[in-house]
């Protein structure tokens, strides 16, 4: 970092000072030329560093130096350049702290150096050098401003046209999810009608080990086809093109369709399910499919993630809301697992499941039974549909403890049009 010292004989120094430091008194030239020495620094060696205390001022006699700055990722950043006859590390002197910048030779480049005392000395007695320093300093201030804007804009739009490149390559996604889904769904349903019938065949009926085969059949094909239906609902969330036909809903009538679906399970796994204030509630302008997979989500997951014995709790009011106004909402609350901190917000992301995926059970109902992780995506997009929020709150996860969660969903009463 030194350099290679050059013998003073090869530059009369006072006079390359002369029309740098312009308006200098004679002695005080004498003074700098008698304290300056010179230096060689081949190409890319270092003249000062970042972080290190400055104590030299430095002008470059010939050759070019570069002024960069660090980043976080250690990688540097191009500030400016100093050609001859130009002053430079004059900052940290000044602010008496550390370089806030490394200096480079970017060709082979001639330095003389400067020390602190001499210069200050220098500087506090004359006016004419520091509004020298103050007047270059103020313009590299203008051109960094210049460079930092101009940076950023080319920043901006890189980042725009990265986020355009995003939104084509997640619509093509959500296209190609859609489509697929879309695809596979028909001869599922074809699969499930023929099962459907073979269940009701009299030899299938009067043979109970081909009644077994049959209904794992019509299981699995249930299961397909729910899952299929759902990967459709979440392209749709995905592509904003979920659409919601109002009408009168009975919150109670949804549920009870959902306790149906459940009652099975419920019962194997001991699980009680509790309904508060439903019969109470208004009628609700909403789309009766979107509400039922908003609820029967909520629902299923309160069972899929509580061990058995435990309960869950649906309770519904209306209630005022000061930004949405008079609402309906909706509390899932159950024993189970909980969820951290942490994952609160995010398990409303499509495809997000916390923890271990191969820890988890297969079956939808099963105690943490396996699931592609689109419900809550599904329930927030129909929820937003709407016009509402959902969210869910948890102390935290434990699976001894048990701490429970509750999903908050409120949905506006608007009038139905
Ligand atoms: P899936 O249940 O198919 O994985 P969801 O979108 O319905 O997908 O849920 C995402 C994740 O949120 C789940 O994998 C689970 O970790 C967490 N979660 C959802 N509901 C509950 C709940 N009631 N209790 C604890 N964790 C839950």
């Amino acid at each position: 970092m030194m350099g290679n010292p050059l013998h003073p004989s090869q530059l009369d120094v006072k006079e390359f000072l002369r029309p740098i430091l312009f308006g200098l008194a004679e002695e005080d030239l004498d003074e700098l030329a008698q304290a300056a020495v010179l230096r060689f620094f081949p190409s890319g060696a270092m003249i000062c560093q970042e972080g290190e205390p400055g104590d030299e001022i430095y002008v470059t006699v010939q050759g070019r130096v570069d002024v960069l700055k660090r980043l976080d990722d250690e990688s540097e950043h191009y500030l400016h350049s100093a050609g001859p006859g130009e002053l430079f590390g004059e900052m940290a002197i000044l602010q008496e702290g550390p370089r806030t910048a490394t200096v480079r030779a970017a060709a082979p480049t001639i330095v003389l150096h400067i020390g602190r005392e001499p210069f200050l000395a220098v500087l506090g007695r004359s006016p004419s050098l520091g509004i020298r320093i103050l007047v270059r300093m103020t313009n590299r201030l203008r051109e960094t401003d210049r460079k930092a804007i101009s940076d950023l804009r080319q920043v901006n739009q890189q980042l725009t046209q990265a986020l355009r490149r995003l939104e084509r390559l997640d619509r093509t996604k959500a296209d190609f999810i859609r489509l697929s889904a879309h695809e596979l769904r028909t001869p599922v349903a074809a699969l499930m009608g023929y099962a459907q019938m073979m269940q009701g065949d009299p030899k299938v009926q009067t043979d109970p080990q081909l009644q077994e085969l049959v209904e794992g059949v019509v299981k699995g094909t249930d299961r397909l086809h729910r899952v299929f239906n759902s990967i459709l609902d979440v392209s749709r969330v995905m592509t904003g093109s979920l659409q919601i036909l109002r009408t009168p809903v009975s919150i109670p009538v949804i549920m009870e369709g959902i306790v149906l679906e459940f009652k099975q399970v419920l019962e194997e796994r001991n699980l009680t399910l509790k309904q508060v204030g439903l019969r109470e509630l208004p009628l609700y302008p909403g789309d009766t499919d979107l509400l039922y997979k908003v609820f029967y989500h909520l629902v299923n997951n309160a069972i899929k993630y509580t061990p058995d014995g435990g309960w869950i709790m649906v309770t519904g009011r209306a209630m005022e809301a000061s930004d949405l106004g008079p609402c309906i909402e909706m509390i899932v609350k159950d024993t189970g697992v909980g969820i951290a901190p942490q994952d609160l917000e995010l398990i409303f992301e499509k495809f997000y499941r916390t923890g271990e995926t191969s820890l988890y059970s297969s079956g939808t109902t099963k105690f943490k039974g396996g699931g592609p992780g689109l419900g809550l995506a599904i329930a927030r997009g129909a929820v937003h549909a709407h016009g509402g929020r959902i969210w869910a709150e948890s102390s935290g996860y434990d699976e001894e403890n048990c701490p429970g969660s509750r999903f908050i969903v409120q949905l506006p009463l608007v009038e139905a049009s």
